[in-house]
């Protein structure tokens, strides 16, 4: 694709990256099969090829965003299925993530998308916030029917409501920050606590916890770690999410000149798609580049991880159906494929693909929350494809697609369909096949189907 940025325009960083990437295009629209909101809209300001050129529209003019290029930017998902589909290697997410920090500095919002916007950054990131806020979720609950018909916010408000879980999760009171391998230490790594993930659902670390310990591997909170920056960054807030990017860069770096890592885990696929990019976010800062590069090449997924050590044999006989779900994050952002389901296997789980695989649960972070109608869609298609496979369970790496996909089974439930599979989290199926607790949530119908042995 032709650009014709200034030189003047050129010095600036952002726009040398994009006008790069903006080259790269060669508008075969390829990339239009494979995007969500193309496939529900079928506009072509809603795939990827129209958004690139809305994009390359923008920033060539170095105008204030539109109305409509917005609206378009908006109601993408940020999936990335459109890069893994790419011929051409167009690196999307760096274009879009600009096109959304260049939005949020020239375009004035609504009130209401102003305060909504506000009120996410202002809590999601923050533990106990986002805990006081859930509690408050479920108080405002009953007024859910009203509030959806409110104008403006009735419907994302609705979607918030609809979100909060019906109990939040006691979660450790105050633990160690180092547990130790158990017998001789092979690894010692990082494992990333988050922000959101630890109150919906603490269990996820505590299985990796214990798992990465039984096979001998130190894991370390390090002191001061917070949000990776991941849910401001995808709503354009540039300032707030290199704040956090840069505090745990210093945290981690701080723990690695310590006592050295092999590695930093990520249980949250979207978060690890956010730090491994770290490197390029910081690469023209003179203080935090090589920090922020070397915190990038030590993140790893922990089915990455686990997928380099010597895993045992199953300690219990499995033979249950577990469909597995990859998150956008895991499959389009980390390019994370096979991973996940080899190491199922491994421990004596029947994993099954989903038909539209490739296609997004509905979560992306807060759109489930700012794009309500779509998510929706995307959700009941997701959990319809998943349903086909007659799954005892469902899997998945990303917390995200966890909250989603269990919101959407237990709707049809209430509905009147079958009943609601558990949806858990990859490590939470490791650890209990290799030697750990039973996750909460197992239904007794899967147990009495896993006590009768390999199918
Ligand atoms: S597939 Fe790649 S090159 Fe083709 S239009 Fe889409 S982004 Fe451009
Ligand atoms: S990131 Fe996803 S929603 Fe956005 S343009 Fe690409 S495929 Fe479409």
């Amino acid at each position: 694709m032709q650009t014709s940025f200034t030189p003047a325009q050129l010095a600036d960083p952002a726009n040398a990256s994009s006008e790069k990437i903006l080259r790269t295009c060669v508008h075969c629209g390829f990339c239009t099969a494979t995007c969500p909101t193309y496939l529900l809209l079928g506009d072509e300001l809603d795939s990827p090829r129209g958004r690139i050129y809305l994009i390359k529209d923008m920033l060539e003019g170095q105008k204030p965003a539109t109305p409509e290029v917005v609206t378009h930017i908006d109601r993408c998902l940020s999936c990335l299925s459109c890069m893994t589909t790419c011929p051409s290697g167009v690196h999307y997410m760096h274009l879009v993530d600009h096109a959304r920090a260049y939005i949020e500095k020239t375009y004035r919002r609504s009130m209401s998308d102003r305060l909504l916007r506000a009120l996410l950054a202002a809590t999601l990131p923050y533990r106990a916030r986002f805990r006081s806020a859930i509690m408050f979720a479920r108080l405002a609950k009953p007024l859910k029917g009203a509030m959806g018909s409110l104008p403006l916010l009735g419907a994302r408000l609705a979607a918030m409501l609809e979100l909060a879980p019906a109990s939040v999760p006691r979660g450790p009171a105050r633990r160690p920050r180092v547990f130790p391998a158990e017998g001789a230490r092979k690894g010692r790594v990082a494992l990333l606590d988050g922000c959101v993930q630890p109150v919906l659902k603490p269990s996820i670390n505590e299985a990796a916890i214990r798992l990465l310990n039984r096979l001998g591997i130190e894991v370390v909170f390090p002191q001061g770690e917070g949000c990776c920056g991941a849910l401001v960054h995808h709503m354009g807030r540039e300032a707030s999410s290199h704040a956090f990017a840069a505090h745990n860069i210093e945290v981690w770096h701080a723990e690695i000149e310590k006592s050295g890592l092999d590695a930093i885990l990520i249980t949250a696929s979207g978060c690890g798609t956010t730090i491994k990019d770290y490197g390029f976010m910081f690469r023209n800062d003179a203080r935090l580049a090589a920090k922020a590069a070397k915190v990038s090449a030590l993140a790893k997924d922990i089915s990455e991880y686990l997928t380099n050590l010597d895993l045992p044999a199953p300690s219990r006989p499995m033979g249950l159906t577990v469909a597995y779900h990859s998150a956008c994050s895991m499959q389009h952002g980390q390019r994370i494929i096979e991973d996940p389901k080899n190491l199922l296997r491994k421990a004596g789980f029947s994993v099954k693909d989903v038909a539209e695989g490739h296609i997004c649960c509905g979560s992306a972070g807060v759109y489930n929350i700012l794009q309500p109608e779509l998510a929706e869609k995307l959700r009941d298609r997701k959990i319809g494809h998943i349903a086909r496979t007659k799954p005892d369970i469902v899997a998945t790496g990303n917390i995200g697609c966890i909250t989603q996909i269990a919101k959407g089974f237990l709707n049809r439930e209430r509905a009147g369909g079958s009943a609601a599979p558990p949806v858990l989290h990859t490590v939470e199926l490791l650890d209990w096949a290799l030697g750990g607790p039973k996750p909460k949530n197992i239904a007794k119908a899967v147990l009495t189907r896993e006590m009768a042995g390999p199918l």
